[in-house]
């Protein structure tokens, strides 16, 4: 089918079914274009839990449907493309935990969100990279378990000045640990008025060489409200896309032009119309799982101080 042809398929089955699309920020332009929402996993999460939508299509990765499914209780999240699964979160275990546990007890688990719901309900809590910080702070022990990125969880410790313990001991998202710090010197030596602006998956020797270290969302914000226009930017180059259309008149220029992360790059516009068309492919998680989660999620924000999105419901 042609694009034009499959967009309007996409309308017209989103309007008769009573459905929203969630788009991450990787995900592909045509994607991004055709979505209700695009965000950070977090964020689309909780505007999957909020919608009156009978069904959800999630396009991202395997543990950013898995957890729109537990917010989004009594509503079908829709996965386009079950094969699209992060690396990182398929790098921790339940066992990884409870190994950790046992080697530090006392230490609280704080669990990045970019990681399996099983992972999850093991934890004490449940960060984004962009409340890790405060969470962590927050807490009155010197040492935490964090799993499973070890670049965030070595720059919660540079921040912080704790001990982190990162578990499993070297889990690493695969696009981020691509960009190097020569090409961010390359970029500035040739870009010497632009501001460098990156992921905290990116590895130490990058973070130190950027004026921002920041979420997906931070870093849309970070374009938006500093003045000038050229800004180097460390992640996924999907990104890239969603601060152009926010942002017209600025230049954000890819710190890596290979920094693609191919899961995300798996949803295609096919695939939304597919997953439309026939209802594939729902995301089951068990009850008992979804439950454990929700009592972490809600620790977390209670931590955090933030009003709980679906106490608000
Ligand atoms: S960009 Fe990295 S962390 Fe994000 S989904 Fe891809 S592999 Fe996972």
């Amino acid at each position: 089918m042609e694009k034009r042809d499959l967009v309007r398929e996409i309308n017209r089955l989103r309007k008769e079914l009573n459905a929203i699309v969630l788009a991450h920020n990787y995900q592909l332009p045509e994607v991004q274009d055709i979505a209700d929402y695009v965000g950070d996993s977090l964020e689309l999460s909780v505007k999957a839990m909020q919608s009156s939508a009978k069904y959800i299509v999630f396009a991202g990765v395997d543990f950013m449907a898995e957890q729109a499914a537990i917010l989004a209780r009594g509503k079908t999240v829709l996965h386009p493309e079950p094969s699209s699964k992060c690396p990182m979160a398929a790098m921790i275990t339940v066992e990884d935990v409870r190994r950790a546990r046992k080697k530090y007890p006392g230490a609280p688990v704080i669990m990045y969100v970019n990681s399996p719901a099983v992972v999850k309900a093991e934890a004490d809590y449940v960060v984004t990279s962009s409340s890790a910080i405060k969470l962590t702070s927050q807490l009155d022990v010197d040492t935490v378990i964090f799993g499973p990125d070890k670049n965030l969880a070595e720059y919660v410790a540079e921040i912080t000045g704790k001990q982190v313990i990162p578990v499993p001991e070297s889990g690493y998202c695969p696009v981020h640990v691509m960009i190097k710090p020569e090409h961010i010197l390359e970029l500035r030596e040739k870009y010497p008025e632009a501001l460098v602006t990156v992921h905290p998956e990116c590895i130490r020797g990058v973070r130190k060489l950027a004026d921002h270290v920041g979420s997906t969302s931070q870093m849309v914000k970070y374009v938006k409200e500093t003045r000038g226009n050229r800004f180097i930017v460390g992640t996924e180059v999907g990104l890239l896309y969603r601060i152009r259309r926010e942002n017209p008149s600025k230049d954000p220029i890819p710190a890596l032009d290979s920094a693609i992360c191919v899961d995300m790059k798996k949803i295609t516009l096919e695939k939304i119309y597919r997953s439309l068309r026939d209802r594939v492919y729902a995301v089951k998680v068990p009850r008992t799982i979804a439950n454990r989660v929700l009592r972490v999620l809600e620790r977390s924000y209670e931590m955090l101080g933030v009003e709980i999105p679906w106490k608000k419901c």
